[in-house]
């Protein structure tokens, strides 16, 4: 069977993507002890999946799959994009609980904006690297609206105050299963598992 790294410790993702990949070995990094941990330096998602998916795939010799998400918000142009998992900086990070501390500064940061305007995506870029061979990359794009509150106790980071479109529940009041089927992540892991047969050196696929 054909085996694929995903470029990431999160269990989550791992089962995610296995659901998506049925009758692909997808390991996570865990099994690769000394896999480098590669810092999110690129302006775009699909960079800083691509930095990813190319230093995993160079130390384990296997095609690796990695991803990149976060919230763009309108109102922000577009941020926090690809610095949605540290944009309450340090004083997130020394609040214990980084999660918390971002969705509230977005919360306070487009606190003055009328409903009709707190339009935001949440975007994935989803790329697979083989050694020696191609480099494909994908994007999914769910749409939604800010509201002014948290609500639900389901998924993470910004979930709690993001209501996609169509739907009158936030994205942590969603089953893990509703989310997965209209996520960006979802989607980007579904449009990048449509390549992967093609992408694979034949010996191994
Ligand atoms: P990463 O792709 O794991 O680096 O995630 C980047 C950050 O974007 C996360 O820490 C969250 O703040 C945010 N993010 C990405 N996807 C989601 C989602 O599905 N729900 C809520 N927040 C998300």
């Amino acid at each position: 069977m054909t085996r694929i790294v995903l470029a990431t410790h999160n269990p989550g993702k791992i089962a995610e993507l296995r659901r998506i990949l049925g009758g692909l070995d997808v390991t996570g990094l865990d099994a690769f002890p000394g896999a480098p941990d590669v810092p999110e330096t690129e302006p775009t998602f699909e960079g800083n999946a691509l930095l990813k998916a190319r230093a995993i795939a160079a130390f384990t010799g296997l095609p690796a799959v990695a991803d990149d998400s976060g919230l763009c918000v309108d109102a922000l142009n577009g941020m926090p994009g690809v610095l949605s998992a540290r944009w309450s900086g340090r004083f997130g990070a020394a609040t214990g609980d980084r999660d918390a501390a971002n969705l509230r500064l977005v919360l306070d940061q487009i606190a003055d904006v009328a409903d009709g305007r707190r339009g935001a995506a949440f975007v994935c870029a989803a790329v697979l690297v083989v050694p020696g061979g191609a480099e494909h990359g994908v994007e999914g794009r769910m749409r939604g609206a800010l509201i002014r509150e948290p609500r639900g106790t389901g998924g993470f980071g910004y979930d709690p105050i993001f209501v996609p479109d169509g739907e009158s529940r936030t994205t942590a009041e969603l089953s893990p299963e509703e989310k997965d089927a209209i996520s960006h992540r979802g989607k980007a892991f579904r449009a990048l598992a449509a390549l992967v047969p093609a992408a694979l050196p034949t010996e191994s696929a």
